[in-house]
């Protein structure tokens, strides 16, 4: 069958593999937008809930089908993504890393944490306690090659759908004809709420800035209260924080004065910011993440509501959608 999705982000990027996998042909409709959620994520893969020290709903069978997806598509693309370097939390006091050990022997969470290991010098605390099975993916790298893959293989339009029928089996989308039809829009989601009725999204802006740094050179993720993630010698991401009021995609002062004040309460060095970002992140009120085939249009599809863990979540719905259709 040849279906069209709308959406290149991490969820039509990864119905889209699916997809092929199951022997269908893809076309891509993709408004390239340098904000998107996906395009602004920090790529982390991260099982835990670090603030409340607890382990993710179903995270173990998330995280294989992470692992398990996106290994099988640097191997047809031929290209690396992952990054296994694990997130280093930062401990500050002595009952913190004594509450890290006493995790680690603890059932559902020991697998996650690990061992504790010397803090670097510029960085206030008393130990890092590594988040064992947490990695992070090159976001931009990935969708970059999947959209490559799909130019070359498939086909990707970098135009905005205004224009979807469906009529029985025959699914017009910008005025081509198709099988199939997988809505994968993020928040902009006009066709699938047109499809499948109104989606609750209660949307969280979050937002990031470029540091240039002298003082360090460390190529794993370090946490408390935001990332701090190497992107190039002497250069870290600082991310993200998490806003349901603000809702503009520009970035606020209100947003770099959260980051700044987190980063300084254990970055004890000079940095200078070059950049600062802001992006939405696609959540639900209930931060449930929805997917389904329509009831009287079996090959029409989405997947919405990935919130601030869509590099983790996209492989396993997308699975999970594809395992539902009647083809498969
Ligand atoms: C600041 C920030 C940091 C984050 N960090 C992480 C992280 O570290 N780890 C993690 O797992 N997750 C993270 N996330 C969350 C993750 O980015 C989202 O869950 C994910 O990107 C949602 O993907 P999506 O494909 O559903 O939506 P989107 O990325 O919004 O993609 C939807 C795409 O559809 C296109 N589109 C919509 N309508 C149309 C149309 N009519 N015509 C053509 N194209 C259309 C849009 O242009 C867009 O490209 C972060 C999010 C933000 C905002």
């Amino acid at each position: 069958m040849h279906f069209a999705i709308i959406g290149q982000g991490l969820a039509g990027s990864s119905l889209a593999i699916h997809a092929h996998k199951h022997g269908h042909k893809i076309t891509c409709f993709d408004l390239e937008k340098k904000n998107s959620a996906s395009r602004v994520s920090t790529g982390i893969v991260n099982p835990l809930v670090l603030k409340n020290r607890t382990a993710l709903f179903k995270s173990k069978i998330l995280l294989d089908h992470c692992k398990d997806y996106y290994y099988s598509v640097e191997k047809l693309l031929g290209k690396p993504f992952l990054i296994n370097n694990p997130i280093h939390e930062i401990l500050k006091t002595d009952h913190e890393i004594d509450n890290w050990k006493i995790l680690s022997k603890k059932i559902n969470i020991k697998e996650y944490i690990g061992s504790i290991e010397n803090i670097h010098h510029q960085i206030d605390g008393k130990g890092f306690g590594i988040v064992q099975n947490s990695l992070r993916l090159d976001v931009k790298k990935y969708l970059t090659c999947v959209r490559d893959w799909l130019h070359e293989t498939q086909s990707i339009f970098n135009e905005k759908v205004e224009n979807v029928s469906i009529l029985k089996n025959k699914i017009h989308v910008n005025n081509q004809l198709f099988d199939g039809l997988l809505l994968a829009e993020g928040l902009d989601a006009k066709w699938t709420q047109k499809n499948f009725g109104e989606l609750q999204f209660a949307p969280t802006k979050g937002e990031g800035i470029v540091i240039q740094v002298n003082s360090i050179d460390v190529n794993f993720p370090i946490h408390r209260n935001v990332f701090m993630i190497q992107e190039d010698k002497n250069i870290y991401t600082v991310a993200s924080t998490f806003d349901r009021n603000d809702l503009s995609v520009s970035p606020s002062i209100n947003g770099r004065t959260t980051l700044l004040k987190h980063l300084k309460s254990w970055f004890k060095d000079d940095f200078k910011v070059l950049d600062h970002w802001a992006g939405i992140r696609p959540t639900m009120t209930d931060r449930k993440i929805c997917y389904g085939w329509h009831r009287d249009n079996p090959n029409v599809g989405y997947l919405n509501g990935l919130g601030s863990r869509g590099v983790l979540t996209s492989p396993y719905y997308s699975s999970l959608l594809w395992g539902q259709h009647k083809s498969s």
